[in-house]
């Protein structure tokens, strides 16, 4: 969703810039902390419509004990009449784009949602939301983003605010988030006349065919050669309470190794976060298995990488695939023919399908 990126990133500068402002009590019981109102994201899938409201605030470090266990809880109200619902967020508004405002210009109008219409007030914002009660009734939740540390020892803890808008009368799609890494300046690796960027986009691109042929709600935290932030993409999978993440890349050596030793190794391998909510080493195994047998290369072993952003701040199964080694000669050519691309999506889909099949996952819940 790359026209929410330029929100996100003024979101950045202006909460650094509203840090100062927070209370900061020694006692949190009694004062309570800044709250702004940072960001919005809307999500259009097949299934249903989601609408996202970011509330955050900035805390020094030394005023949370215990900065794990602790969850900005959004303060709003919510009125519903025929066809539609309004929601009242309290928080100082950080962005333009949320204020003064009469209707929300972005939703793509459905048969579900006709528009969104936002209120600027003091210190609250206001969300309405026309919607046909044939078709759908919204559910609210709150949503957690994992806690940004920054550099002046402050802490910024962001929460949404959800409104999702799901079809009726129908067993729910599995909703699967596809992430295609890197983008935009992020080239990652860069080798034999390829770009990761673009093959991942690709491999992600045929991937969305598969799944979207089959059923499945797909969304894309990139279409375009844009670079949404590692938070963004896992926070889609989980505003979207997804069914899985999968983060499709292609693997390169260390930057300091010869060249003549990088082009020795090919194959593909799979990570994971075993200290995750939802730890998906079971889905790993399979895709890695399933791409290596369908292009009949070697697979590597399975790296379990706790320390990485995507995997550490998805609250939903995630995975992400290393398809094939790029600086080697023969895997190279393989990825740069579309028929091999193929092949890979149709492994990865196939995978997810067995992981569906043999697992008991049921929607909901995934927060931690
Ligand atoms: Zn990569």
């Amino acid at each position: 969703m790359p026209i929410f990126m330029s929100l996100f990133a003024a979101s950045i500068s202006l909460v650094m810039l509203f840090c100062p402002l927070s209370t900061t009590a020694k006692s949190p019981e009694i004062t309570q902390p800044t709250t702004v109102i940072s960001d919005l994201k809307y999500f259009h899938l097949e299934h249903k419509d989601v609408v996202a409201v970011a509330v955050e605030t900035c805390l020094p470090a030394a005023d949370i004990p215990d900065p794990s266990s602790y969850r900005l809880e959004p303060q709003y109200r919510v009125k519903t009449q025929t066809n539609s619902i309004a929601i009242t967020i309290s928080g100082q508004q950080a962005l333009p784009e949320l204020s003064n405002k009469n209707l929300y210009t972005k939703v793509t109008p459905s048969s579900r949602l006709s528009q969104i219409a936002l209120a600027d007030k003091e210190n609250e914002l206001a969300l309405t939301a026309a919607y046909n009660d044939r078709l759908t009734q919204p559910q609210i939740t709150t949503v957690k983003r994992k806690r940004m540390i920054n550099p002046d020892n402050t802490i910024t803890f962001r929460t949404y605010v959800v409104v999702s808008f799901a079809d009726m009368g129908k067993i729910p799609a599995k909703t699967i988030v596809l992430d295609a890494g890197h983008g935009g300046t992020a080239l990652g690796a860069t080798s034999n006349f390829l770009l990761e960027k673009d093959l991942n986009l690709d491999l992600a691109l045929l991937c969305r065919d598969l799944f979207v042929n089959h059923g499945y709600d797909v969304y894309m935290t990139r279409t375009d050669d844009s670079n949404p932030s590692l938070l963004d993409r896992a926070d889609a999978a989980n505003i979207l309470n997804a069914d899985i993440l999968l983060s499709i890349h292609n693997n390169s050596m260390p930057e300091d190794m010869p060249d003549a030793a990088k082009k020795l190794y090919r194959g593909t391998t799979a990570l994971y976060n075993s200290a995750a909510p939802k730890p998906a080493k079971e889905l790993a195994i399979l895709i890695a298995d399933e791409v290596a047998g369908s292009l009949h290369i070697h697979q590597y072993p399975l790296q379990d990488r706790p320390g990485l952003v995507l995997l550490n701040s998805s609250w939903v199964p995630v995975v992400i695939v290393e398809t094939a080694m790029m600086p080697h000669p023969q895997d190279a050519k393989m990825l740069s023919q579309r028929i091999y691309r193929n092949e890979a999506a149709q492994a990865i889909f196939q995978a997810t399908e067995k992981y569906f099949a043999i697992s008991s996952l049921t929607v909901g819940g995934n927060q931690p």
